[in-house]
């Protein structure tokens, strides 16, 4: 039986949570999914700094501060013998009698995490994949990481239908991020991609290219870029946890500069791969 984390103690993953837990009736809550790669979290700090943010940003109080999680979220990948895949962590407003109204104070919050087995790197991401674009529908708060995903699984479900990646929104004429990871594209050498700002989650992989960028010198432009830019790119790819950096070769039915992923992103997801290798060495010293 795998185990999880339920506030502080590592139990069994069979255990019961009750209906008016928040997380369930209102999507009154928050989460993290954290990529584990031969044992280790990656930039697990930077998830947890931007749990805290979207705690602070919906008023929630987190049950355990930041040293006692990183140690149970370690003591969970060890006894569960995680090698490779994720950490889904939650944190709800906690179980109380229905109310829309924030419950009494002494409801406390409930926190689990649980994790997930998935494959070394996989790599037939590489070769890329289609996109089809669809509306952003969500609230103008999309910078929290909140459990409020129904635009996102319509999307996504909306990608699936259509043997695609990713669904990419756009917000009038601008593209904002996709369902689940961010967007880049890349024009006359140059990188854009939109402003961490309220329209797009901040994404922890988006933060890693933007500095393999640097590294590699090629320039990074956070603005905004429209539709009309996405379709007329050298190239287009997506990043997000585990699934690091996935070219996107056609979105709708225009191809997207030669149709086969190109070079800023070969480069990219090469520097990136090295990071994680790097990464691993350090923690296995
Ligand atoms: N945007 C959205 C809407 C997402 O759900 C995700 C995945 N959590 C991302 C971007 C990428 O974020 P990260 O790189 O931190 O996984």
């Amino acid at each position: 039986m795998s185990k999880m984390l339920w506030n502080g103690s590592i139990i069994d993953r069979d255990s019961l949570i009750d209906i008016e837990d928040r997380g369930y009736q209102f999507g009154d809550g928050i989460y993290e999914v954290i990529g584990v790669y031969d044992g280790n979290f990656f930039m697990l700090e930077e998830h947890l700094e931007r749990l805290e943010r979207s705690a602070k940003e919906i008023k929630l109080t987190l049950p355990l501060h930041s040293n006692d999680l990183i140690k149970k979220l370690k003591q969970l990948i060890e006894v569960n013998q995680l090698k490779e895949g994720i950490v889904y962590l939650q944190v709800t407003r906690g179980t109380a009698e229905r109310g829309h109204h924030f419950p009494s104070n002494n409801t406390t919050p409930n926190l689990v995490a649980y994790t997930k087995l998935e494959e070394t790197m996989k790599k037939e991401e590489d070769n890329g994949g289609i996109a089809v674009l669809t509306e952003d529908i969500r609230w103008l708060r999309c910078d929290i990481k909140t459990l409020n995903l129904l635009p996102n699984v319509l999307a996504k479900q909306k990608a699936v239908e259509h043997q695609a990646v990713e669904a990419i929104f756009y917000r009038g004429d601008i593209i904002t991020e996709a369902s689940s990871s961010n967007v880049f594209i890349v024009k006359d050498g140059e990188v854009y991609t939109h402003p961490a700002n309220h329209y797009i989650l901040n994404g922890i992989t988006r933060r890693k290219v933007i500095s393999i960028c640097k590294d590699l010198q090629i320039k990074v432009n956070e603005e905004t870029f429209t539709v009309q830019d996405l379709f007329s790119a050298d190239e287009v790819f997506v990043t997000a946890t585990k699934l690091d950096v996935v070219p996107i070769l056609k979105v709708d039915d225009k191809i997207i500069g030669t149709g086969s992923p190109g070079k800023v992103a070969t480069e990219i997801i090469r520097a990136f791969r090295n990071t994680i290798e790097e990464m691993i060495e350090t923690s296995n010293k």
